[in-house]
């Protein structure tokens, strides 16, 4: 199992504090607003070091393995939104994981460095209106002309979009078969043909920006093209390990937070000449979620140790992130009962980690896409999807 060391519990400080300092003061204020500072509060970030703790040194990182990772995101899950967490984790563990493995050392020192010091903000495009769980039927075109690709395609939902300073897209190069013609590039966010739309108003991450974003004949030099072309759809599949395991770290406090508040509250509330929580039907349902979200949380650190030991992690992957998506619904969804009609208000906790966590059964590959490669790697179903 994975042991904290002095050192871990040391940057689990740093950044509880960070999170206690930096953010939970201003969360409502933000999330009203609809969108957070993400270059302020990435650039602080990046001061303690806490966008690059698995990226290299040469590049700005602290080169520390995944387990310190996923500690920093149990942290940051402290935060009272989910939609902190989120951002963060694009910026370092879905944007720029392939990057960082693949990427040439100029276009290293030119992204991933700024993206680790803070920077640069960094957003991942591969969903598109008409392709979201079935990531190989994307449509967006990097076509090759002589130094340059030139990009023409639509992307939807992107994180950070609205403040990204670059894209990781991924895109078709080719028309070989779905899985031998797609790459990763690098894409500038203020290159000529570049739009993003507006942001989009969502059930909850409401502090985190989403929009679409346009290529029109966006032209990009060939040296922007992360490692190999055609090499896109696996450097995918491999970013994705790393954006499932950190996805569990950053929610189980975030579930935690759930439980708790709903202890305290029914607690205080009185019905029928007693605390509702001494109903043996509600102490004993939170109870049960409480020992799902630690099975939750050990499966998370054997799937880390897994990681770290460099074996393939995807069916545990998988697997958590299909633990993690049906707990985002059940936890919230058992708790928000016990609050009853303050729990159906807006402003109580529980209603925004209600509103918050249901997307994570259906981003970052939906739970049904997690059974899907689950049961392929069983050897139980073969076909689609990847
Ligand atoms: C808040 C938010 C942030 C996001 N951020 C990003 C981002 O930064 N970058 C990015 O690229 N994308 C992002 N996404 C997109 C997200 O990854 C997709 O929404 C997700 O992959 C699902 O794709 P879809 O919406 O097209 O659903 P569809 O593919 O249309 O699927 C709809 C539903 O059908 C079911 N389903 C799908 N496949 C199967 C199957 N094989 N068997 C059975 N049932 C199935 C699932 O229940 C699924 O939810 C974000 C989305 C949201 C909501």
């Amino acid at each position: 199992m994975m042991k904290m060391t002095p050192e871990h519990e040391e940057l689990q400080r740093t950044v509880r504090q960070f999170v206690d300092n930096e953010i939970n003061p201003f969360v409502d204020e933000w999330e009203a607003e609809g969108i957070f500072p993400a270059k302020t509060l990435f650039k602080k970030m990046g001061d303690l070091g806490l966008l690059g703790i698995s990226k290299p040194e040469a590049f700005g990182g602290s080169g520390l393995d995944y387990s310190f990772e996923i500690v920093a995101a149990e942290a940051l899950g402290t935060a009272h939104c989910g939609g902190i967490p989120m951002a963060v984790g694009v910026q370092s563990n879905m944007a720029t994981p392939a990057l960082s493995l693949f990427g040439s050392d100029e276009l290293r020192k030119e992204f991933l460095a700024p993206a680790v010091a803070g920077d640069k903000v960094a957003s991942i495009a591969v969903s598109e209106p008409g392709a979201g769980s079935d990531v190989a039927s994307i449509k967006t075109y990097a076509k090759p002309d002589g130094d340059d690709y030139v990009i023409n395609g639509s992307k939807m939902w992107i994180t950070n979009s609205t403040q990204a300073d670059f894209f990781c897209v991924l895109v078709n190069t080719s028309d070989d078969s779905m899985h031998s013609n797609k790459s990763l590039v690098i894409v500038p966010s203020d290159l000529p043909g570049i739009m993003v739309g507006e942001r989009l108003h969502k059930m909850g991450m409401r502090c985190s920006d989403t929009a679409p974003v346009f290529f029109d004949n966006v032209r990009v030099p060939r040296g922007y093209l992360i490692g190999e072309q055609g090499k896109g759809f696996s450097y995918q599949m491999i970013q994705f390990q790393e954006e499932r395991l950190i996805g569990v770290a950053f929610c189980l406090n975030y579930l935690q937070l759930c439980i708790d508040s709903t202890i305290e509250y029914t607690k205080d509330r009185k019905a029928f000449n007693q605390s509702l929580l001494d109903n043996q039907l509600i102490h004993f349902r939170l109870a049960e979620l409480q020992t799902e979200l630690e099975s939750l949380r050990a499966l998370l650190y054997q799937a880390t140790e897994i990681y770290i030991a460099g074996d393939d992690v995807t069916k545990m992957a998988s697997m958590a992130k299909f633990k993690l998506g049906q707990l985002c619904r059940e936890i919230p969804d058992a708790c928000l009962q016990f609050w009853g009609g303050m729990g159906y208000i807006e402003e109580t906790i529980v209603n925004r980690i209600y509103r918050d966590m249901r997307v994570v059964a259906i981003a970052g590959g939906a739970s049904e896409v997690m059974l899907g490669i689950i049961s392929k790697l069983m050897g139980i179903h073969t076909s689609k999807p990847a």
